[in-house]
């Protein structure tokens, strides 16, 4: 059998890592076991659905690597393929019409929560043999209802939650058309995941109350339900579901904010899953150890904190020539083109950045002239020291312009004034790069260039 799993998103409101953590898992799942991902987008919410907000779910699977090998479908699409299985269920006797106005729909729930009961449909229209049904009332469109089984339970095996079973007396006969023959939710996602041969269902735990109807309506179609994941909620820093309402981004901005892909993949996969007690993982030790067995139970509580720490851990652990890629881009937005020496900044300054939009801070240093800060200015580049920055302004004009070639010049004109190394090396970082805290200097100023150096040098 081959894994086929999907991703089911709605398209109301911008997807944010809560919501994207639900199509990383079985994104995974399919990858790792050489089976199938599937893309539909849920968007029978007119009101609420918007493209904006499909772009955004696009953009941030390709953003993270997320493929998937069929779709996008669109639920809107598929509105034909709907209405024919209800017409084969009006045929098969498996769904009934039902007249109930809203009005005795509301009073039958005020009875019954009068008497201390659960509010659920009665089963007035619902026909049985021997049962006399009520007069049909003229001029009404009827709802359509799926006939729930009577007596027994709906159980299923949750590889996150384990055994669940729910008798079938608390689920009463779902309304599977609207008067205007709309199909409704529940109804839709059986159909789709029937048809797209859904093995595995992995979502957030807010469907596990759909689950039993869902499988009522598979097994009403002669199909067998395919294997359920319900994961928990993930919450915000607040300790609230994550909701955009709460403040939660869209995924793409994380992207914007300058996190690695990888990073936010390794991030929300620790989100709910484990292997062991491995932080930092590559995309494809992940897909390596991804098993449905050691998803978490309980919710886990997003930290933005977290993330930015194991986005420094990828940032440290990657390539040079890559991560310039990435930082050249944070640049270009920036109006600044970046050339080759970017690899190297890279490599000196990625230690101390969390973030590409960090580094490409260091890095506009080296190609827009810098605004030393005055307080540092003022406490660095003293009376004193002007003398031995003009001696080493001097010695940079004509020495080799490479690390080690540097490094003496700078070491000669501590010899000759008798100071210090930051005595000397802080004024000139202040120059330089505007401010005292700098990587080594000497591959600083070989990295900045000799032109600018000199120039930065006799600015003040
Ligand atoms: N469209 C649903 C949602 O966005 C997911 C449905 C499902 O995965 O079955 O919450």
């Amino acid at each position: 059998m081959t894994v086929r799993t999907r991703f089911a998103p709605s398209p109301t409101g911008f997807i944010h890592l809560g919501n994207i953590r639900s199509a990383l898992y079985p994104w995974a799942f399919a990858r790792s076991t050489g089976g199938e991902f599937i893309l539909r987008i849920e968007d029978t919410d007119v009101e609420r659905s918007s493209q904006a907000a499909v772009d955004v779910i696009i953009e941030g699977m390709a953003w993270l690597g997320l493929d998937h090998d069929e779709g996008p479908f669109y639920q809107m699409q598929r509105m034909d393929r709907y209405k024919e299985v209800l017409g084969q269920m009006k045929a098969a006797g498996l769904v009934y019409p039902c007249y109930m106005s809203v009005g005795e729909l509301d009073a039958l729930r005020e009875r019954q929560m009068a008497n201390k009961e659960k509010p659920r449909y009665d089963g007035t229209w619902r026909p049985e043999p021997g049962k006399t049904l009520p007069p049909v009332p003229e001029g009404v469109q009827p709802v359509l209802r799926f006939k729930n089984p009577m007596g027994g339970v709906v159980a299923w095996e949750d590889k996150v939650k384990g055994r669940i079973e729910i008798s079938n007396d608390e689920l009463d006969d779902l309304v599977i058309a609207r008067p205007d023959g709309t199909p409704t939710y529940n109804f839709c996602v059986v159909v789709d995941d029937i048809d797209m041969r859904i093995t595995h269902v992995i979502r957030g735990d807010d469907h596990v109350n759909n689950t039993p109807r869902q499988i009522n309506i598979f097994r009403a179609l002669g199909e067998e339900p395919p294997v359920y994941a319900h994961l928990p909620t993930v919450l915000n820093e607040q300790g609230e579901k994550m909701s955009k309402r709460s403040g939660a981004k869209p995924v793409t901005q994380f992207r914007d904010e300058g996190f690695l892909a990888d990073a936010v993949v390794n991030y929300l996969a620790r989100l709910g899953w484990s292997h062991g007690d491995d932080e930092i993982f590559s995309r494809e030790q992940f897909l390596q150890w991804f098993n449905l067995d050691h998803l978490g139970r309980s919710a886990a509580q997003f930290d933005e904190a977290k993330l930015r720490w194991v986005n420094a851990q990828h940032m440290k652990a990657m390539a040079d020539g890559p991560l310039a890629q990435l930082v050249a881009q944070q640049l270009q937005k920036r109006g600044i083109a970046a050339d080759d020496r970017l690899p190297g900044i890279c490599a000196l300054f990625k230690d101390r950045c969390d973030t590409t939009v960090a580094l490409a801070d260091w890095a506009v240093k080296f190609y827009t002239p810098v605004q030393p800060d005055p307080n540092e200015v003022a406490k660095h580049v003293v009376e004193g020291v002007r003398p031995a920055v003009g001696m080493l302004a001097a010695m940079l004009e004509s020495c080799p312009w490479n690390r080690p070639a540097i490094g003496e010049a700078i070491k000669e004109v501590l010899r000759a004034t008798g100071m210090k190394m930051p005595q000397l090396a802080m004024p000139v970082r202040v120059l330089v790069m505007g401010t005292a805290q700098t990587p080594s200097l000497d591959a600083v100023l070989e990295l900045c260039g000799r032109e600018e150096v000199l120039s930065r040098l006799k600015a003040v």
